[in-house]
């Protein structure tokens, strides 16, 4: 069998509410390209019906591959289970909660074949709180400043890459990676397109706020080390600052004596607490790199596929689903 025109990966955790409709919609919109496709849905460990009922439309219809992992790893390392399994010489990914429109598929190819390595969208009118849309919005910005690469939407992950920029991404193998942002530093030519944005119907949002955290340093870590590089800065500024507040202090004592000093202790400690600040601050910023080297040297699957539904393959341990 020849390689299909594009894969569709969908990362699935606990979305029994909208998969039915998302297979549906989600099929329906590929049928309508014309071109050859299949539809990848990664259960990442699912607590509720969803792998049953995927299992059930990897059997029913021929364009839909399932693959179960055996727990929850996130939906990152689900996405990259789907790319290990994809065989399209494209590869589009999108969110299982139907927020992001699969009838859009079509627009992002036709995109592609203008010749693009990645074509990233923008939400039209975000349906998310404002704090989501806030934190969005301070990353965009710190995601552009460090990567040189201009995207105005970093989280949404409707999006299509080329199969080589698939490939290239499969070989990394560093945990802690959010797929837009690795994808764009192999991408020769990337463009934008605007998408729709539907608020989520059923089910609710599968990041509470401390895998929201936790994504946030994924991604502020998993580009270079800019954030170390802004670490220094902010150093080399602190104590500048220290340097010229010495020098205040001593003019002032020689022009107004001890006694004005003598107030002047509690400035210093001021100072103090807020080295201490970047103290801690810098410390835990190590701790986030040596928590993620720590996950590398281990080196563990970054996911183990316990079956794959739909396929007449043999289920790979996940160490070959690993090295393409
Ligand atoms: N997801 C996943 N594993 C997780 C968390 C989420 O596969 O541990 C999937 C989820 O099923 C959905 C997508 O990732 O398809 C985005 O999740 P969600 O819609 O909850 O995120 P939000 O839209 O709130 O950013
Ligand atoms: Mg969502």
């Amino acid at each position: 069998m020849s390689d299909p025109a594009f894969s569709v990966v969908i990362p699935v955790y606990n979305e029994a509410a909208c998969l039915d409709e998302l297979v549906s919609r989600t099929l329906a919109a590929c049928r309508g390209t014309k071109e050859t496709f299949e539809l990848i849905l990664v259960d990442d460990g699912s607590r509720d019906a969803s792998a049953e009922m995927i299992s059930r439309a990897a059997d029913r219809d021929p364009e839909v591959v399932g693959v179960l992992l055996n727990r929850n790893y996130g939906q990152h390392a689900a996405v990259f289970a789907g790319f290990g399994q994809s065989r399209g010489r494209m590869v589009i990914t999108l969110d299982a909660d139907l927020q992001n429109p699969p009838e859009e598929i079509p627009k992002l190819l036709q995109e592609m074949n203008k010749g693009y390595d990645v074509v990233g969208t923008v939400r039209r009118n975000r349906q998310d709180s404002l704090f989501r849309k806030m934190a969005s919005a301070l990353v965009n910005k710190a995601v552009r400043q460090a990567t040189g690469v201009l995207m105005h939407d970093y989280g949404c992950m409707l999006r299509a890459y080329r199969r080589p920029i698939v490939d290239a991404m499969l070989q990394c193998r560093e945990h802690s990676t959010f797929i837009p942002i690795l994808a764009n530093s192999f991408a020769r030519t990337t463009t934008e397109i605007e998408v729709g944005h539907a608020e989520r119907s059923k089910g609710e949002s599968k990041y509470s706020l401390f895998k929201l955290i936790s994504l946030q340093y994924d991604l502020l870590t998993s580009m270079s080390t800019f954030p170390l590089r802004l670490l220094s800065l902010l150093g080399t500024i602190i104590a500048a600052c220290g340097v010229g507040f010495g020098v205040f202090l001593m003019i002032m004592r020689l022009a107004y004596g001890a006694a004005w000093a003598a107030e002047g202790v509690f400035t210093l400690f001021a100072a103090l607490f807020v080295l201490i600040g970047a103290l801690y601050l810098a410390l835990g910023l190590l701790g986030e790199y040596i928590g993620r080297i720590y996950h590398d040297v281990r080196s563990r699957p970054r996911y183990f596929i316990q079956e794959i539904r739909g396929r007449d393959r043999e289920v790979k341990s996940a160490e070959n689903a690993e090295s393409p």
